[in-house]
């Protein structure tokens, strides 16, 4: 018999929750922050420490949401908050050129050989989208191919999912979505060579850009094989395409030169968010002299952006990227959490439940499956989903936050110690036994 816990009590959450049902659609400013894949109301928060977070009912959890992959430095880094406080005092926005993009940009480009110019924007959804206008105004072809199960934000283009059939135009996956939009983006399964050479067979001379997260991450952890990655390459510069990947989650997680480094490969578009803002929306996207050249007011792609290079933004990020970029941060990131997974991984093995981990860099995601590989998102089986849910409200109830659902991965910051590990660890074993039992 497996010892339960007892519910946190959400009341003062519960009740800012029905006020903000009043105000937001679904209580929320985003919709998985509702709670609606996991037990209860969504917690509100009130302050952030470190690794850790409080609730409005003065709930302590340790974070592995880190607000969605942002805060690889944790909650109220000192040198983040300092430099930010000091910025505060010079203004909030010009709307005018300021040194500190140069001192962003120079901190990325000089240290990131797969880009030559970079253009900041003001979330990850609109780095995405522009640099969709940018294949498409630099390629003059309209069509773009995307994966099932990766992510690029909210844009028209992209809110499409794989029609019936193996090649075929995408259905919008959200109202709202024009079909003549939805019929520019062809969806197709990750990890399947012959539909993308179908596609390009079907398609000849009208594919812009195939669009690909560097490591998929927003529906479960999808580890490529290098020579699918390799293959993708070929392909579309054989074809005259533009290579996208996406390094929202993976840019400045795997190192400062992502997902593209980490598979030795060159796309030809990157786009980034998250980390580079330091918790503040910033977005960015970059690739060669040649194709950026291509950028209003250079050339005849317009993008543009009020608030875009923000001075606060930038600060945030400033301070971000100088401390990942003290030798060996990411190496020991990637050996925290190497061993924080080999250890529940002996621990699953010993019990022999049926849940797997998956891994790379400071990113995990739990899968209850007995699959030892899952590269495409229809091999996760959404009633695996259930046992998520049973896990995410033990591990609540023993003060870990995890992300509110089963699709979304976790990520460990350099704020976590060998203590909240070791906490963390426990707290998994238990509530791996309660799903279990
Ligand atoms: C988060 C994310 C986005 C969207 O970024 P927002 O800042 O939420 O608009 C796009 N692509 C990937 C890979 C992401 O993880």
């Amino acid at each position: 018999m497996t010892a339960q816990y007892q519910d946190i009590s959400r009341a003062k959450s519960a009740e800012l929750f029905e006020q903000a049902k009043n105000y937001f659609p679904g209580g929320v400013n985003s919709p998985v922050r509702a709670f609606k894949s996991v037990y209860g109301t969504p917690l509100f928060i009130e302050r952030g420490d470190k690794a850790h977070i409080w609730d409005a009912d003065g709930n302590e959890f340790i974070d592995f949401c880190c607000s969605w992959g942002p805060l690889i430095l944790g909650h109220n880094n000192e040198g983040i908050r300092e430099a930010v406080a000091g910025q505060l005092d010079k203004g909030l926005s010009f709307g005018a050129p300021t040194r500190l993009e140069n001192e962003l940009a120079d901190l990325i480009l000089s240290n990131n050989t797969y880009i030559e110019k970079i253009r900041f924007v003001s979330s990850g959804t609109e780095a995405v989208m522009s640099a969709i206008r940018l294949a498409r105004g630099y390629t003059k072809r309209d069509k773009i191919v995307k994966f099932e199960g990766c992510y690029h934000g909210h844009s028209d283009s992209l809110l499409v999912k794989a029609g019936s059939g193996l090649v075929t135009f995408g259905e919008t996956s959200s109202a709202g979505v024009p079909k003549a939009f939805a019929d520019e983006t062809i969806v197709i399964a990750l990890n399947d060579k012959a539909a993308l050479e179908e596609v390009f067979r079907s398609f000849p001379d009208q594919i812009a850009a195939v669009i690909i997260e560097g490591i998929p991450a927003n529906n479960g952890l999808l580890l490529q094989e290098q020579a699918y990655i390799n293959f993708l390459r070929e392909i579309t510069r054989d074809n005259g395409s533009l290579l996208i990947f996406d390094e929202v989650i993976t840019g400045f997680r795997l190192g400062f030169q992502g997902a593209a480094h980490y598979y030795g490969i060159r796309p030809d578009i990157i786009t980034y968010g998250k980390i580079i803002g330091g918790g503040m929306p910033v977005g960015a996207y970059g690739a060669s002299k040649e194709i950026m050249g291509n950028i209003s007011p250079d050339g005849a792609v317009y993008q543009a952006g009020t608030l875009s290079g923000n001075p606060i933004a930038m600060t945030a990020g400033i301070a971000t990227l100088k401390q990942l970029a003290s030798p060996g941060f990411y190496e020991k990131q990637e050996e925290t959490t190497r061993q924080f997974v080999q250890t529940l991984r002996a621990f699953i093995a010993e019990n022999q439940y049926d849940v797997q981990i998956f891994t790379v860099g400071s990113i995990f995601w739990f899968a209850f499956t007995t699959q030892t590989s899952i590269t495409r998102a229809d091999e996760i089986d959404p009633q695996s989903m259930e046992k998520y849910k049973i896990m995410h409200r033990a591990l609540l109830n023993q003060g870990i936050y995890f992300g509110p659902s089963g699709y979304e991965v976790g990520f460990i910051s350099s704020a976590h110690t060998e203590e909240d590990l070791d906490i963390t660890i426990q707290a998994i074993k238990n509530a791996l036994s309660i799903v279990f039992e």
